[in-house]
Protein backbone atom coordinates (compact mmCIF):
# COMPACT_ATOMS: atom_id res chain seq x y z
CA UNK A 1 0.00 0.00 0.00
CA UNK A 2 2.71 2.34 0.78
CA UNK A 3 4.79 1.46 -2.57
CA UNK A 4 1.40 2.24 -4.50
CA UNK A 5 1.12 4.99 -2.59
CA UNK A 6 4.40 6.75 -2.39
CA UNK A 7 3.22 10.16 -4.26
CA UNK A 8 0.59 10.34 -1.57
CA UNK A 9 3.27 9.77 1.20
CA UNK A 10 5.36 12.09 -0.59
CA UNK A 11 2.63 14.92 -0.31
CA UNK A 12 1.54 13.91 3.19
CA UNK A 13 5.26 14.52 4.48
CA UNK A 14 5.82 17.43 2.60
CA UNK A 15 3.08 19.12 4.24
CA UNK A 16 4.43 17.59 7.62
CA UNK A 17 7.59 19.23 6.70
CA UNK A 18 6.19 22.80 5.96
CA UNK A 19 4.05 22.67 8.73
CA UNK A 20 6.20 21.69 11.42
CA UNK A 21 8.90 24.63 11.62
CA UNK A 22 5.80 26.77 12.08
CA UNK A 23 4.22 24.97 14.77
CA UNK A 24 7.57 24.69 16.68
CA UNK A 25 7.63 28.45 16.35
CA UNK A 26 4.09 29.36 17.40
CA UNK A 27 4.32 27.15 20.57
CA UNK A 28 7.97 28.18 21.33
CA UNK A 29 9.29 24.12 21.62
CA UNK A 30 12.19 22.96 20.53
CA UNK A 31 10.29 19.97 18.71
CA UNK A 32 6.83 18.22 18.39
CA UNK A 33 6.88 15.06 20.37
CA UNK A 34 3.97 12.97 19.13
CA UNK A 35 3.38 9.40 21.00
CA UNK A 36 2.48 6.31 19.17
CA UNK A 37 1.10 4.28 22.07
CA UNK A 38 0.99 1.32 20.20
CA UNK A 39 3.63 -1.26 19.56
CA UNK A 40 2.11 -2.27 16.08
CA UNK A 41 2.68 1.48 15.23
CA UNK A 42 5.64 1.34 16.30
CA UNK A 43 6.53 -1.48 13.81
CA UNK A 44 4.68 0.56 11.11
CA UNK A 45 7.02 3.32 12.17
CA UNK A 46 10.30 1.57 11.79
CA UNK A 47 9.55 -1.05 9.13
CA UNK A 48 8.59 1.95 6.53
CA UNK A 49 11.22 4.35 8.15
CA UNK A 50 8.43 7.08 8.55
CA UNK A 51 11.15 8.71 10.66
CA UNK A 52 13.06 9.57 8.02
CA UNK A 53 10.36 11.46 6.74
CA UNK A 54 10.04 13.28 9.36
CA UNK A 55 11.45 16.79 9.69
CA UNK A 56 13.74 17.70 12.22
CA UNK A 57 11.25 19.83 14.32
CA UNK A 58 8.85 16.18 15.02
CA UNK A 59 9.89 13.54 17.06
CA UNK A 60 7.96 10.26 17.11
CA UNK A 61 8.34 8.34 20.12
CA UNK A 62 7.31 4.77 21.07
CA UNK A 63 4.52 4.06 24.13
CA UNK A 64 3.81 1.33 26.67
CA UNK A 65 1.64 -0.94 23.72
CA UNK A 66 3.32 -3.97 24.30
CA UNK A 67 1.58 -6.27 26.34
CA UNK A 68 4.35 -8.94 26.94
CA UNK A 69 6.97 -6.18 27.76
CA UNK A 70 4.68 -4.61 30.73
CA UNK A 71 3.83 -8.21 32.18
CA UNK A 72 5.28 -7.83 35.77
CA UNK A 73 8.18 -10.63 36.19
CA UNK A 74 6.32 -11.60 39.58
CA UNK A 75 3.68 -12.54 37.67
CA UNK A 76 5.73 -14.97 34.80
CA UNK A 77 7.69 -16.07 38.43
CA UNK A 78 4.00 -17.19 39.79
CA UNK A 79 3.43 -18.91 36.63
CA UNK A 80 6.39 -20.47 36.34
CA UNK A 81 5.96 -22.18 40.26
CA UNK A 82 2.71 -22.99 39.33
CA UNK A 83 4.59 -25.09 36.34
CA UNK A 84 7.43 -26.38 38.69
CA UNK A 85 4.40 -27.65 41.41
CA UNK A 86 2.42 -29.43 38.42
CA UNK A 87 0.62 -27.48 36.83
CA UNK A 88 -0.14 -27.35 33.13
CA UNK A 89 0.31 -24.08 31.48
CA UNK A 90 -0.96 -23.02 28.91
CA UNK A 91 0.80 -19.82 27.35
CA UNK A 92 1.06 -18.07 23.77
CA UNK A 93 4.36 -18.05 22.27
CA UNK A 94 5.42 -14.59 22.68
CA UNK A 95 5.45 -15.22 26.69
CA UNK A 96 7.34 -18.33 26.38
CA UNK A 97 10.48 -16.54 26.53
CA UNK A 98 9.83 -14.26 28.62
CA UNK A 99 12.72 -13.52 31.18
CA UNK A 100 12.32 -13.38 34.87
CA UNK A 101 13.95 -10.73 37.20
CA UNK A 102 14.57 -13.07 39.30
CA UNK A 103 16.41 -15.13 37.04
CA UNK A 104 19.46 -12.81 36.82
CA UNK A 105 19.43 -12.18 40.55
CA UNK A 106 19.40 -15.58 41.87
CA UNK A 107 19.65 -17.84 38.97
CA UNK A 108 16.05 -19.37 39.33
CA UNK A 109 14.77 -20.99 36.43
CA UNK A 110 14.12 -17.74 34.21
CA UNK A 111 11.10 -18.36 31.90
CA UNK A 112 8.31 -20.56 30.84
CA UNK A 113 10.81 -22.25 28.21
CA UNK A 114 13.53 -22.89 31.25
CA UNK A 115 10.81 -24.24 32.98
CA UNK A 116 9.64 -26.59 30.23
CA UNK A 117 13.13 -27.52 29.35
CA UNK A 118 13.77 -28.52 33.29
CA UNK A 119 10.10 -31.09 32.63
CA UNK A 120 7.22 -28.44 33.17
CA UNK A 121 4.00 -29.25 31.83
CA UNK A 122 4.43 -26.04 29.28
CA UNK A 123 2.02 -26.06 26.38
CA UNK A 124 1.73 -22.86 23.93
CA UNK A 125 -1.83 -22.34 22.64
CA UNK A 126 -2.55 -19.86 20.04
CA UNK A 127 -6.28 -18.86 22.12
CA UNK A 128 -7.79 -18.80 25.23
CA UNK A 129 -10.19 -21.28 23.27
CA UNK A 130 -7.32 -23.75 22.16
CA UNK A 131 -6.75 -24.48 25.63
CA UNK A 132 -10.11 -24.79 27.00
CA UNK A 133 -10.69 -27.83 24.25
CA UNK A 134 -7.38 -29.50 25.15
CA UNK A 135 -8.30 -28.73 29.19
CA UNK A 136 -11.85 -30.22 28.72
CA UNK A 137 -10.15 -33.30 27.11
CA UNK A 138 -7.90 -34.95 30.00
CA UNK A 139 -9.04 -32.90 33.42
CA UNK A 140 -5.47 -31.73 34.29
CA UNK A 141 -5.58 -29.19 36.34
CA UNK A 142 -4.15 -26.23 34.64
CA UNK A 143 -3.36 -22.30 33.95
CA UNK A 144 -4.10 -19.94 31.73
CA UNK A 145 -1.55 -17.23 31.96
CA UNK A 146 -3.74 -14.77 30.48
CA UNK A 147 -2.17 -11.47 28.94
CA UNK A 148 -3.04 -8.33 26.89
CA UNK A 149 -4.98 -5.55 26.24
CA UNK A 150 -8.69 -4.56 25.32
CA UNK A 151 -7.96 -6.28 22.22
CA UNK A 152 -7.57 -9.55 24.11
CA UNK A 153 -9.38 -9.58 27.09
CA UNK A 154 -13.10 -10.21 25.14
CA UNK A 155 -11.47 -13.52 23.55
CA UNK A 156 -11.15 -14.40 27.41
CA UNK A 157 -14.53 -12.88 28.81
CA UNK A 158 -16.86 -13.98 26.21
CA UNK A 159 -15.73 -17.80 27.35
CA UNK A 160 -16.72 -17.15 30.61
CA UNK A 161 -19.46 -15.43 30.11
CA UNK A 162 -20.98 -18.66 28.17
CA UNK A 163 -19.54 -20.65 30.44
CA UNK A 164 -17.39 -22.58 28.00
CA UNK A 165 -14.69 -23.03 30.73
CA UNK A 166 -13.79 -26.45 32.23
CA UNK A 167 -13.38 -26.87 35.94
CA UNK A 168 -9.98 -27.77 35.94
CA UNK A 169 -8.46 -24.66 33.93
CA UNK A 170 -8.03 -21.69 36.30
CA UNK A 171 -7.23 -18.04 34.59
CA UNK A 172 -4.00 -15.66 35.85
CA UNK A 173 -4.84 -12.67 34.95
CA UNK A 174 -2.42 -10.09 34.06
CA UNK A 175 -4.72 -8.12 31.89
CA UNK A 176 -3.61 -4.34 31.63
CA UNK A 177 -5.89 -1.01 29.87
CA UNK A 178 -4.37 0.85 27.57
CA UNK A 179 -5.49 4.41 28.33
CA UNK A 180 -4.20 4.70 32.28
CA UNK A 181 -0.50 3.74 30.83
CA UNK A 182 -1.14 6.31 27.87
CA UNK A 183 -1.96 9.10 30.44
CA UNK A 184 1.00 8.00 32.95
CA UNK A 185 3.39 8.44 30.07
CA UNK A 186 1.87 11.62 28.91
CA UNK A 187 2.25 12.53 32.51
CA UNK A 188 5.53 11.53 33.03
CA UNK A 189 7.30 13.76 30.12
CA UNK A 190 5.22 16.77 31.65
CA UNK A 191 6.64 16.22 34.90
CA UNK A 192 10.01 15.56 34.43
CA UNK A 193 10.42 18.76 32.85
CA UNK A 194 10.89 17.41 29.12
CA UNK A 195 10.00 18.35 26.24
CA UNK A 196 5.76 17.47 26.59
CA UNK A 197 3.79 15.31 24.56
CA UNK A 198 2.53 17.30 22.05
CA UNK A 199 0.10 14.72 20.68
CA UNK A 200 -1.24 10.97 21.05
CA UNK A 201 -1.79 8.55 18.21
CA UNK A 202 -4.08 6.01 19.69
CA UNK A 203 -4.08 2.70 19.22
CA UNK A 204 -6.33 1.30 16.37
CA UNK A 205 -6.94 -2.16 17.08
CA UNK A 206 -7.56 -1.26 21.02
CA UNK A 207 -10.25 1.15 19.46
CA UNK A 208 -12.14 -1.18 18.06
CA UNK A 209 -12.96 -2.86 21.04
CA UNK A 210 -13.14 0.46 23.56
CA UNK A 211 -14.30 3.05 20.77
CA UNK A 212 -12.29 5.98 19.32
CA UNK A 213 -13.81 8.39 21.92
CA UNK A 214 -11.68 6.55 24.73
CA UNK A 215 -8.82 8.97 23.92
CA UNK A 216 -11.03 12.41 23.73
CA UNK A 217 -9.65 12.37 27.23
CA UNK A 218 -6.41 13.88 25.96
CA UNK A 219 -7.36 16.84 24.40
CA UNK A 220 -10.20 17.59 27.46
CA UNK A 221 -7.80 17.19 29.99
CA UNK A 222 -4.15 17.79 28.82
CA UNK A 223 -4.88 20.25 26.26
CA UNK A 224 -3.13 17.61 23.47
CA UNK A 225 -4.84 16.84 20.05
CA UNK A 226 -5.45 12.95 20.04
CA UNK A 227 -5.79 10.57 16.66
CA UNK A 228 -6.52 7.17 15.79
CA UNK A 229 -4.93 5.78 13.42
CA UNK A 230 -4.48 2.52 11.32
CA UNK A 231 -1.15 0.51 10.78
CA UNK A 232 -0.90 1.27 7.21
CA UNK A 233 2.01 4.40 7.11
CA UNK A 234 0.06 6.65 5.13
CA UNK A 235 -2.69 6.21 8.18
CA UNK A 236 0.70 6.64 10.60
CA UNK A 237 1.46 9.90 8.46
CA UNK A 238 -2.03 11.10 8.01
CA UNK A 239 -2.30 11.32 11.96
CA UNK A 240 1.27 13.41 12.29
CA UNK A 241 -0.42 15.95 9.93
CA UNK A 242 -3.99 16.32 11.74
CA UNK A 243 -1.99 16.69 15.05
CA UNK A 244 -0.02 19.25 13.70
CA UNK A 245 -3.11 20.78 11.62
CA UNK A 246 -4.40 20.90 15.68
CA UNK A 247 -1.62 22.25 16.95
CA UNK A 248 -1.17 25.02 14.56
CA UNK A 249 -4.41 26.12 14.69
CA UNK A 250 -4.31 26.60 18.36
CA UNK A 251 -6.85 23.52 18.78
CA UNK A 252 -6.41 20.15 20.96
CA UNK A 253 -9.03 18.08 19.27
CA UNK A 254 -10.10 14.33 18.90
CA UNK A 255 -9.95 13.06 15.39
CA UNK A 256 -10.94 9.89 14.57
CA UNK A 257 -10.53 10.58 10.63
CA UNK A 258 -9.27 7.79 8.65
CA UNK A 259 -9.05 4.98 10.75
CA UNK A 260 -13.08 5.00 10.87
CA UNK A 261 -12.93 2.14 8.25
CA UNK A 262 -12.48 -0.31 11.75
CA UNK A 263 -12.75 1.98 14.58
CA UNK A 264 -16.18 3.63 15.52
CA UNK A 265 -16.43 6.18 18.01
CA UNK A 266 -18.26 3.66 20.88
CA UNK A 267 -16.02 0.55 20.16
CA UNK A 268 -17.66 -2.96 20.49
CA UNK A 269 -20.76 -3.05 22.69
CA UNK A 270 -21.13 -7.04 22.14
CA UNK A 271 -17.40 -7.32 23.69
CA UNK A 272 -17.79 -4.02 26.01
CA UNK A 273 -20.67 -5.98 27.61
CA UNK A 274 -18.53 -9.29 28.01
CA UNK A 275 -15.43 -7.35 29.58
CA UNK A 276 -18.18 -6.25 31.89
CA UNK A 277 -19.33 -9.16 33.25
CA UNK A 278 -16.52 -11.27 33.28
CA UNK A 279 -14.13 -8.56 34.91
CA UNK A 280 -13.32 -5.87 37.22
CA UNK A 281 -10.77 -2.87 36.97
CA UNK A 282 -8.25 -3.21 39.68
CA UNK A 283 -4.88 -1.32 40.12
CA UNK A 284 -2.35 -3.52 38.48
CA UNK A 285 1.78 -3.44 38.40
CA UNK A 286 3.12 -2.43 34.76
CA UNK A 287 6.71 -4.41 34.60
CA UNK A 288 9.45 -1.56 34.99
CA UNK A 289 7.07 0.95 35.64
CA UNK A 290 5.33 -0.20 39.09
CA UNK A 291 1.67 0.43 40.55
CA UNK A 292 -0.52 2.39 37.69
CA UNK A 293 -4.40 2.73 39.46
CA UNK A 294 -7.28 1.19 37.67
CA UNK A 295 -5.01 -0.17 34.55
CA UNK A 296 -5.67 -3.76 35.15
CA UNK A 297 -8.24 -6.51 34.68
CA UNK A 298 -9.54 -9.65 36.96
CA UNK A 299 -12.15 -12.02 37.46
CA UNK A 300 -15.06 -10.96 38.75
CA UNK A 301 -16.49 -12.40 42.24
CA UNK A 302 -19.16 -13.91 39.37
CA UNK A 303 -16.42 -15.90 38.20
CA UNK A 304 -13.60 -15.88 40.97
CA UNK A 305 -13.66 -19.87 41.13
CA UNK A 306 -11.47 -19.78 37.78
CA UNK A 307 -8.85 -16.92 39.49
CA UNK A 308 -5.64 -18.53 39.92
CA UNK A 309 -4.42 -15.93 41.98
CA UNK A 310 -7.39 -16.45 44.31
CA UNK A 311 -8.02 -19.84 44.45
CA UNK A 312 -4.20 -20.94 44.85
CA UNK A 313 -3.71 -18.40 47.26
CA UNK A 314 -1.47 -16.45 45.78
CA UNK A 315 -0.34 -13.12 47.36
CA UNK A 316 0.03 -9.46 44.93
CA UNK A 317 3.21 -8.56 46.35
CA UNK A 318 4.30 -4.53 46.34
CA UNK A 319 5.85 -4.02 43.21
CA UNK A 320 9.86 -4.47 43.46
CA UNK A 321 11.91 -2.68 40.31
CA UNK A 322 11.82 -5.84 37.93
CA UNK A 323 13.94 -5.43 34.70
CA UNK A 324 17.27 -7.53 34.11
CA UNK A 325 20.50 -5.16 35.24
CA UNK A 326 20.85 -2.80 32.06
CA UNK A 327 17.78 -2.72 30.71
CA UNK A 328 16.13 0.27 29.45
CA UNK A 329 12.84 -1.30 28.91
CA UNK A 330 10.99 1.16 31.02
CA UNK A 331 12.14 4.14 29.74
CA UNK A 332 11.83 2.75 25.99
CA UNK A 333 8.05 1.83 27.02
CA UNK A 334 7.36 5.26 28.48
CA UNK A 335 9.21 7.20 25.22
CA UNK A 336 12.31 8.36 27.56
CA UNK A 337 14.78 6.55 25.48
CA UNK A 338 15.29 4.61 21.97
CA UNK A 339 16.30 1.08 21.91
CA UNK A 340 19.65 2.28 20.82
CA UNK A 341 20.07 3.97 23.75
CA UNK A 342 20.51 0.95 25.78
CA UNK A 343 23.92 -0.43 25.95
CA UNK A 344 23.19 -4.05 25.91
CA UNK A 345 20.96 -3.20 22.27
CA UNK A 346 22.05 -5.99 19.42
CA UNK A 347 25.24 -7.04 22.06
CA UNK A 348 23.73 -8.91 24.96
CA UNK A 349 20.34 -8.30 24.00
CA UNK A 350 19.17 -9.89 20.67
CA UNK A 351 15.83 -10.91 19.26
CA UNK A 352 17.73 -14.60 19.77
CA UNK A 353 18.50 -13.93 23.31
CA UNK A 354 16.68 -11.51 24.59
CA UNK A 355 17.94 -9.88 27.86
CA UNK A 356 14.97 -7.72 28.82
CA UNK A 357 11.16 -7.63 27.75
CA UNK A 358 10.84 -5.21 24.90
CA UNK A 359 13.24 -7.29 22.95
CA UNK A 360 11.11 -10.46 22.78
CA UNK A 361 7.46 -9.77 21.29
CA UNK A 362 7.10 -8.41 17.72
CA UNK A 363 5.56 -5.50 19.71
CA UNK A 364 8.40 -4.45 21.48
CA UNK A 365 9.75 -1.62 20.61
CA UNK A 366 13.24 -3.26 21.12
CA UNK A 367 12.59 -6.26 18.98
CA UNK A 368 10.84 -3.79 16.07
CA UNK A 369 14.01 -1.57 15.90
CA UNK A 370 16.27 -4.63 16.32
CA UNK A 371 14.79 -6.47 13.18
CA UNK A 372 13.85 -3.25 10.97
CA UNK A 373 15.86 0.02 12.32
CA UNK A 374 18.95 1.59 10.85
CA UNK A 375 21.14 1.71 13.95
CA UNK A 376 24.81 0.70 12.88
FE1 LIG B 1 16.02 -4.07 27.61
FE2 LIG B 1 17.21 -5.42 25.63
FE3 LIG B 1 15.78 -3.29 25.07
FE4 LIG B 1 18.10 -3.02 26.34
S1 LIG B 1 17.83 -3.75 24.25
S2 LIG B 1 16.16 -1.98 26.80
S3 LIG B 1 18.11 -4.91 27.58
S4 LIG B 1 15.01 -5.20 25.96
Amino acid sequence: LFRENSALANKISEEISKLAPRVVKKLGLDKIKIMNFCGSHEWTTTHYGLRALMPLEVELIPGPGCPVCVTPSSDIENVIKLAMEGYRVYTFGDVFKLPTVKHYKSGEIGSLAAAKASGADVRIVYSFADAIEEAKKDGKPSVFFGIGFETTAPSYAVLFTKEKVPENLLFYSSLKLTAPAAEYAVQLHKEAKRTPVSGVIGPGHVSTIIGAISWDFFPKKYGIPAVVAGFEPIDILTGVLVILNNLYRGKAEFTNLEYRRVATYKGNIFALENIKVAFNVVDTIWRGIGNIPKSGLTLSEKFKKYDAKTQLGIKEKPWDYDLPPGCKCNEVTLGLAYPTDCPLFMKACTPARPWGPCMVSMEGACAVWARFGSYE
